[in-house]
Parts: C-alpha cells; structure tokens; sequence
C-alpha cells in the first residue's frame, strides 16, 4: 500500500484523551517519519506550545490544531481546526464554554452511574485528578480501573456509549457556529472522520452539505479511525461539494495499533490537499 509520506493531521496528546505528553507525541511522529503533524486535542490548545517546541528542535512542521465538538440533528460532530491562530483570543474563549460543557455533562454522567448503583463520585474523583480537558475516555478508563469494566471498549458497550444508560448528550454548539470558530482563529475547519457518524448515507451527504455551506473547507478523507476502505465514498463527497481532502491517524497512543502515525494511505487522486501550498 502506498502512503501519503510524512502527513498527519489528525492526533492527540495527554491533554485531552492520548496517552503521549505533546512532547512524546512529537518525538514519536518525528521518529515515525512526519514532517507536517497536527495536534488536534478535544476542545483544547493546552498542548500546542509544548508540542510547537518539540517540533522546532526535532525539524518537523507542527500545524497548531483542534478537535472540536459540535451539535448536528441531535448527534456529536468533530470538526478539526487546522492552521488556527492558538492566541485567538475569541477561539480560547469559546474552547473555555467547551471545557464548561464538558464538566457538566461529566457530572451529569457520573450521576447517572450512581443510579446505576455504581460509585459515581469516585469515578467523578478519579476523572479530575487528571489535568486535562475531560472527555468520555477518562470516564471509561475510570471504570476499567475500578473494576467495572474490563476493557474501555466495555465501558463504551455498557455505559458511555450512545443510548447506554450513562450516556449524556452534551449541549455542543451547532456545527454552523464551530465552523465559524476555526475561521475566525484564521484555521480551516476539517470534518473528522466523515464515515463515523451513525448516519445513512443520504443523513452524510446532508451533513456534508450542511458543513460547506457554513464555511466547511475540507473532509478528513483518509483517517485512520475510519480505514482507509472509506476513503473512496469520502473522496466523492469532498468532490461533490468542493471540500478539499485532509489526512489523519486520529492517534491516541501507542497502545490502539490500529492507528499508528503517519501510516496513512494517499489521498485519491484528483482531491486537492488541504495541506497544498502550506507544506
Ligand atoms: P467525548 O468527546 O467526551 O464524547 O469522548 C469521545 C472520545 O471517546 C472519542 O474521541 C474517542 O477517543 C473515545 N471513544 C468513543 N467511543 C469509543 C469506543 N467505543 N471505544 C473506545 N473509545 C471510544
Ligand atoms: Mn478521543
Ligand atoms: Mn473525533
Ligand atoms: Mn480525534
């Protein structure tokens, strides 16, 4: 298989929901091979700085980035913003609501696992001791580490994942606005992962639409969460409404083999590369 050398866009570190430092993060990608790296942490920039340093000594190019959660028809969305200004002070004010609504839908999820007869200040507990944003990986390894479950992937099947009974739909704000975030930080927004979305394929192709009619520059057509197998269906879309292509392992750590760094597979021919004229 033929990879796209050098390129990712899509990773996370220890200050969201990876298990690498930033600075971990960047020497693995740069011993892997990358020289352009996004570090796309939820709703933070908290690691940008020290990644930006890492990518300086080691001379790799360190694209300052974000996932961001948004809401559409009831569902979450990401959209990645690329290339965004970390300094925004609009984009940190927003990210800062983001943080918010993550706390309180973690608490809310918490109360819902005392329901359950489950200790749920105590996951609470273990949940803010780390120093990072909170996202549902936290929670699910909470609950691996206090027994109850085996593996992330069951507290996921049996507690935090959509329609388990832990599960608490945060308030996101709606996609039009997230997109107007990364715009407005002087990034392009990235749809991550168009293919993971629980939607049929007419819901994508309107979520699509929906996204490049608010501004939307670019889907994440070969990601390594997806597979590459739907890099195909992604590449039509992005060339049905003028999206630009990006690339992304969506790493979290060295643990998930299934999506290591840089490891990505080409973009289809005839989509323009998001990254074109930056790299
Ligand atoms: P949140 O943004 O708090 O809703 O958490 C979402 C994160 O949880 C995703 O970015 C994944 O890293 C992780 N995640 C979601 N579903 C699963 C799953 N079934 N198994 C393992 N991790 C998951
Ligand atoms: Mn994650
Ligand atoms: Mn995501
Ligand atoms: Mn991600």
């Amino acid at each position: 298989m033929s990879h796209t050398a050098g390129i990712d866009l899509h990773t996370h570190s220890s200050c969201s929901d990876g298990s690498l430092t930033p600075g971990e993060l960047v020497e693995r990608a740069a011993a892997a091979g990358v020289r352009v790296l996004a570090l796309t942490d939820h709703d933070t920039l908290a690691g940008v700085a020290e990644a930006r340093a890492a990518a300086e000594r080691l001379g790799i190019r360190l694209v300052p980035g974000v996932e961001l959660s948004a809401g559409w028809r009831h569902q979450s969305i990401h959209v990645l913003g690329l290339w965004i200004d970390p300094e925004s002070a609009a984009l940190k004010a927003a990210l800062e609501g983001q943080a918010e609504r993550r706390r309180t839908r973690m608490r809310r999820m918490c109360a819902a696992l005392s329901k359950m007869r489950l200790p749920g200040d105590e996951l609470l507990a273990a949940v803010e001791a780390h120093p990072g944003i909170p996202t549902r990986s936290h929670l699910a390894a909470a609950l691996v580490q206090q027994g109850h479950a085996r593996r992330i992937q069951d507290a996921f099947r049996k507690y935090l994942g959509r329609g388990r009974p832990a599960h608490v739909a945060a308030d996101w704000p709606a996609l039009e606005e997230i997109v107007g975030w990364a715009r407005e930080a002087g990034g392009v927004a990235c749809l991550a992962h168009p293919a993971r979305y629980l939607l049929s394929s007419g819901g994508r192709k309107r979520l699509v639409a929906d996204f490049a009619a608010a501004g939307g520059t670019a889907l994440e057509v070969v990601s390594g969460g997806n597979g590459a197998q739907n890099a195909p269906a992604c590449a039509a879309l992005a060339l049905a409404f003028g999206l630009r292509g990006s690339v992304g392992s969506d790493f979290h750590g060295p643990q998930l083999a299934w999506n290591p760094l840089g490891r990505l597979a080409k973009l289809p021919a005839g989509i323009d590369p998001v990254w074109r004229g930056r790299d």
